[in-house]
């Protein structure tokens, strides 16, 4: 879903036999927005989704008009917006889209695409082609995110139970230190124009936060005494999107010198409802209470420790939830290229006087569709064309 949405390419997914009901040649309608699949529609059906589809048109056209205007409040508060990307050719999309960097580099799909692991030189070229085309712009690169729901074809990866609460991201880099390594030092080397930033993945303890930089450390080491050309001391960040972590984001924060919250997880691991199984999918919220909650606290405390916190899961482009992430004051949300314009034009036409008395309204209600109808009715009068 999240290659789909990067690459414009509206998806339905969960339909379960949909293919044994649609033969080559029929008509279909693709509606992303709701999630439903229309086969063979009468003509009624046709019309008023050509009426959608040129609104739809018309409303990214205007959204474009402002996208790279400054990112900031009526009454002058700023806030980064920033891109996710998934692949190198993506950068051009991020320039066009006006967003400023890339906040969430998934360096995984390198390797998934692969059937052998991709070497030092041939990450490095492609992490250089995308901090040469955005500097001075910062671009966060997530070292490996695999296992879970993405093994990857060029690692023979174990069969496990819980793979989401198995041997993924960091947990695997650590195990597996020389392809850790690896990585580390394309990634160094990239930092040629100093506007690189390293972020490890699914971080659950401080501990783990202590070897990864300790392996960073001597990695850069390593590279200097090579005497290989790059800057340091490179930023490092970590993604809280595991409860433990976001429970103890003030240690961890004292370590770092970003947060990035992971809310696709964050959701599926503090409300114990698996991201990936349609079976269960009305129990995976848009704005869940509880990680709303540990979200206001993550930033409190990360600004408390003063290292900047942002979000890089879908709910940071989701504009049911922008006024309340603007209210709480995180300081960058990195998006899909597509919902720049979106988040931005949301974002320059409120107060974040406002904002914040939304988010403080909307924290006191008692569940999350209280919530979302709470903001809807708000986004609906305010925002109409968005919605
Ligand atoms: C997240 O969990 O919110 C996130 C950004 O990482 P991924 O979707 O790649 O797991
Ligand atoms: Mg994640």
């Amino acid at each position: 879903a999240i290659m789909a949405a990067s690459l414009q390419i509206p998806a339905v997914v969960g339909l379960a036999d949909i293919s044994t009901r649609i033969r080559t040649g029929d008509f279909i309608i693709v509606d992303g927005k709701s999630g439903t699949v229309f086969v063979n529609p009468d003509g009624i059906l046709i019309d008023k989704y050509k009426t959608l589809s040129e609104n739809f048109t018309k409303t990214q056209k205007r959204l474009a008009l402002t996208r790279h205007m400054p990112c900031r409040t009526l009454d002058g508060k700023d806030i980064e917006l920033s891109a996710n990307i998934e692949f190198p050719e993506e950068v051009s999309k991020v320039l066009e889209s006006g967003a400023r960097g890339v906040g969430l580099y998934r360096s995984e799909f390198q390797y998934l695409l692969k059937n052998e692991l991709p070497g030092e030189d041939e990450l490095f070229e492609e992490y250089m082609a995308v901090a040469k085309a955005l500097v001075p712009l910062p671009v966060i690169i997530r070292t490996l995110d695999i296992g879970g729901d993405k093994p990857p074809r060029c690692i023979s990866f174990p069969e496990e139970e819980n793979p989401f609460l198995g041997l993924r991201a960091i947990r695997y880099s650590l195990q597996h230190q020389d392809m850790f390594r690896t990585q580390i030092r394309a990634i160094l080397r990239a930092n040629v124009h100093g506007n690189v930033r390293i972020m490890f993945p699914m971080i659950s303890s401080i501990e783990e936060v202590r070897l990864a930089k300790a392996i960073l450390n001597e990695e850069i080491e390593k590279l200097v005494s090579r005497n290989v050309k790059f800057k340091h001391p490179i930023d490092i960040g970590v993604m809280i999107e595991v409860p433990a972590a976001a429970v103890v984001a003030d240690l961890i924060a004292r370590e770092v010198d970003f947060l990035s919250i992971g809310t696709n997880d964050l959701i599926q691991y503090t409300t114990a409802v698996d991201r990936g199984n349609e079976r269960i999918s009305t129990l995976y919220k848009r704005l869940p209470l509880p990680v709303l909650r540990l979200i206001r606290s993550i930033v409190m405390h990360g600004h408390r420790e003063g290292v900047w916190v942002g979000m890089c899961g879908e709910m940071a482009g989701d504009p049911l939830a922008t006024l309340i992430l603007l209210g709480m004051e995180l300081d960058e949300l990195s998006v899909t290229p597509r919902a720049v314009p979106m988040v931005k034009s949301i974002i320059r036409a409120v107060s974040f006087k406002e904002a914040q008395r939304i988010c403080e309204k909307a924290l006191q209600l008692e569940s999350s569709e209280q919530i979302e109808a709470y903001i809807q009715g708000i986004m609906e009068k305010r925002f109409p064309s968005i919605l």
